[in-house]
């Protein structure tokens, strides 16, 4: 109601809706693919097929074999094979880890940390990912940044963003590792103690413009302080983040290390895990009883890891520290979770790692035991399952955003493929050819 007032008195005024900066809707087209998974849930791949897409970027009709109409654009993928674009479900568009991260916190200003998120959003399309979850910046830079590629001026995913996570004084989210002259200016708004303030916060990041809530309910590999990995955010903290989040219709998904943080947020009735480094059988219980997803993460672990213990390692000691004891016991949990049944999202936490290189976690979770085409699925039907966007993505049936991708060979032979896309749509745009 308040939007429709809003629109009607822009109209009044003459303004420019942002419904108009939109470019004017392709043409109708007709991609013809030699292979194509139309729906991972099936994992069936059918041959010589025709996509055709409307005006509103979206999937019309699949036919069979090769046909087109007069007048409208062909797009030939009849040497590929075909899917639903990527979704990662753990990204931090706006930053990169690098040497120089530490002075950036105080010489980049939110408007820089945008542009760089221009570039990074960029690479991430082009690597195939037409929608991510954006898990952490501030809310200034990545709601920008979201707008921005949703009106298709500026190549990039399909941005859902969390914003400034909630997190505990003095926990993974606060400014940690500076004077507290200038913790004052630097504090994100979402640092709670308390219940009633951490539900504040948290239906202030839902006002402010958050698709989801992001909490850090344990410690974190890369804050810079030694207050180690376990349980920051109290239960009863945890309980008013969740029910706040919830009456507002929104999902909320924890970063959680250790075990006792995972479980207290599970118990809380939290939605998902990111991590999950160190769960443990009552977690697994939990995470089935509730139908909790897991995002795993696993190229944070191993790329955390190589710094460490890297020849050129730029981590403080007890950064350090904390990332060769969490990084390599991601790849056995996530086994350990897999085999249990516990229901699996693909996240990797990039912007930890380089972007563009999301794909790079296919290899780990097919080396943690997933098949390629369970892996597939993670970054499809789950995922999309998971932000609860099914209607729009995650499958290429008629109804769904066209947000399509190819790759030359069969993905469910070698899944590192998945690190070479040759083409590259979202919501009917072509943005790799
Ligand atoms: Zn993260």
């Amino acid at each position: 109601m308040i939007r429709t007032a809003m629109a009607a008195a822009a109209a009044a005024l003459g303004l420019a809706s942002a419904a108009r900066a939109v470019p004017p809707p392709p043409p109708i087209t007709f991609v013809q693919v030699g292979r194509v998974m139309l729906d991972p849930a099936s994992g069936r791949v059918d041959t010589a097929k025709t996509l055709v897409i409307k005006g509103d970027g979206r999937i019309a009709e699949v036919r069979d074999g090769y046909v087109a109409d007069p007048g409208g654009r062909v797009i030939d993928l009849k040497d590929s094979f075909v899917l639903p674009g990527l979704i990662d479900c753990h990204v931090h568009l706006t930053s990169e880890t690098n040497p120089n991260q530490n002075v950036e916190r105080f010489t980049k200003t939110k408007a820089d940390l945008a542009l760089d998120g221009a570039y990074f959003a960029k690479k991430t399309l082009e690597a195939g990912f037409t929608t991510v979850a954006d898990l952490g910046a501030p809310n200034e830079s990545i709601f920008a940044l979201r707008a921005a590629t949703a009106s298709g001026r500026l190549a990039g995913p399909r941005i859902l963003a969390a914003g400034s996570a909630i997190s505990a004084h003095g926990g993974h989210g606060d400014a940690n590792d500076m004077p507290d002259e200038l913790v004052r200016i630097y504090r994100a708004p979402t640092i709670c103690s308390g219940a009633d303030e951490c539900r504040r916060a948290t239906r202030e990041q839902v006002r402010s413009g958050a698709d989801l809530i992001k909490v850090l309910a344990t410690g974190g590999v890369l804050s810079r302080t030694n207050a180690g990995l376990n349980q920051q955010l109290t239960d009863e903290e945890l309980k008013a983040i969740v029910q706040a989040a919830h009456s507002m219709g929104r999902i909320v998904t924890a970063h959680a290390h250790g075990a006792d943080g995972i479980n207290a947020f599970l118990r809380a009735g939290g939605d998902s895990i990111e991590h999950g480094t160190y769960l443990d059988p009552e977690g697994v219980r939990l995470m089935k009883q509730n139908g909790a997803y897991l995002i795993p993460t696993l190229m944070a672990g191993d790329y955390v890891a190589k710094i460490a213990n890297g020849p050129g390692n730029f981590f403080t000691p007890a950064v350090a520290a904390k990332a060769r004891e969490a990084g390599p016991k991601m790849l056995g949990m996530v086994s350990r979770a897999h085999a249990a049944g516990v229901k699996i999202a693909f996240g990797t936490d990039t912007g930890v790692s380089r972007h563009g290189d999301n794909a790079y976690e296919f290899v780990l979770l097919v080396r943690a035991g997933l098949s390629p085409l369970e892996a597939i699925q993670a970054a499809t039907v789950r995922a999309a399952d998971h932000l609860r966007i099914s209607e729009d993505a995650g499958a290429l049936t008629p109804g769904h955003s066209a947000d399509l991708i190819a790759v030359k060979g069969d993905p469910l032979q070698d899944v590192s493929l998945l690190q070479h896309v040759s083409f590259v749509m979202k919501a009917g745009a072509v943005y790799k050819d």
